[in-house]
């Protein structure tokens, strides 16, 4: 099924693919493979992490300059406000301008001590989300991005309170938030209503994860509030020893997750590709995106699975 170019559609969904920034010259080889092969379905932006504390501003910044300068790609950079001044935050928004950014994923950041720690804002800091992205506003007219989460974030107290502080963020001036991922679309659909009824309109885009290694994600979800299904685990595990059947059926899956998400209406995706092109290219192949050039796809099935 090509939904991609269903000509019932209007345009094919639009995508960004998120990556973080490498810690070896193996990773960075491997991240400029993947965003080479990736770049071939024309995605809208893509973007690159940003430690908590700003442990990754170096590296967030150079992967940031070299995909402006070197690709054709615009590009986002995540951006977080814990553990440091207004001042400190607001000097890195700027280093980040001059290099040509113009979109942040605008974020608070786990607490300094690791998710499941209370969280402490800085005193002379941004406190949260929703003041970060007021404070980007008032820096320069920048496309700002913030998080939503389906299943709520772990430190709500509840899913209204989640969704009110989503309005404070789209409120101070945030146009799109990208979710967490995801596996249950009924869990999107219901959220969707809920923050549809409180007045916000902003595209809530869904993170997708096309699953690499399941208990790898199983730890995560358990950490950021995330569920991850009986069903998955049932289809993955017995798998465990068959990477290649694996990843066909990772990729399947992620492609039917996309199916059904285009059936409530969404079109736009948004990528956890941690770093590796062959499964999101399989889930995009398998779903009938087109590929902008043949190098870019043989690129794709070369880079590190
Ligand atoms: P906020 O939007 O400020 O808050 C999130 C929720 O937590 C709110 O709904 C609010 O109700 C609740 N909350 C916040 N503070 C409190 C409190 N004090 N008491 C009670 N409830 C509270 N992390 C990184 O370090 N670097 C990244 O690059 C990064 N990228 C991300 C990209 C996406 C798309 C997503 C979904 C998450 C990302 N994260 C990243 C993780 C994020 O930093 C954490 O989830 C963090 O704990 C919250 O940041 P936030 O911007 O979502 O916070």
């Amino acid at each position: 099924m090509t939904i991609a170019h269903s000509p019932a559609r209007r345009r094919a969904p639009r995508l960004s693919f998120e990556f973080f920034p490498p810690r070896s010259e193996e990773a960075d080889a491997q991240l400029w493979q993947t965003i080479d092969a990736l770049s071939a379905y024309a995605p809208d932006f893509v973007s690159v992490t940003y430690g908590a504390g700003g442990s990754t501003r170096g590296p967030t910044q150079s992967t940031i300059e070299r995909i402006i300068r070197d690709t054709p790609l615009s590009a986002a950079s995540h951006l977080t406000c814990v553990g440091a001044t207004r001042q400190e935050v607001d000097a890195v928004v700027e280093e980040f301008r001059q290099v040509g950014v113009k979109h942040f994923v605008a974020l608070r950041g786990d607490p300094a001590g690791g998710i499941g720690e209370a969280y402490q804002p800085h005193p002379g800091g941004y406190a949260n989300a929703a003041e970060l992205v007021a404070g980007l506003r008032s820096i320069a007219p920048f496309e700002i991005s913030v998080s939503a989460y389906p299943e709520k974030h772990p430190e709500s107290h509840d899913v209204p309170a989640d969704i009110d502080m989503l309005k404070r963020k789209v409120d101070a001036g945030a146009t799109r938030a990208l979710t967490q991922f995801f596996f249950d679309n009924e869990l999107y659909a219901r959220y969707l209503e809920r923050v549809r009824a409180a007045g916000i309109d902003i595209p809530i885009v869904p993170g997708i994860l096309p699953v690499h290694n399941l208990s790898q994600v199983q730890k995560f979800a358990g950490l950021c509030g995330a569920s991850v299904p009986q069903w998955l685990a049932d289809r993955l595990d017995p798998l465990a020893e068959r990477p290649e059947e694996r990843a066909a059926v990772a990729a399947e899956l992620a492609a039917r997750q996309i199916e059904g998400l285009i059936t409530l209406g969404v079109d736009e995706f948004h990528f956890y590709t941690m770093n590796r092109a062959v499964l999101v290219a399989a889930v995009l192949d398998r779903l009938g995106f087109e590929r902008r050039d043949a190098d870019s796809a043989d690129a794709a099935t070369g880079a590190a699975a």
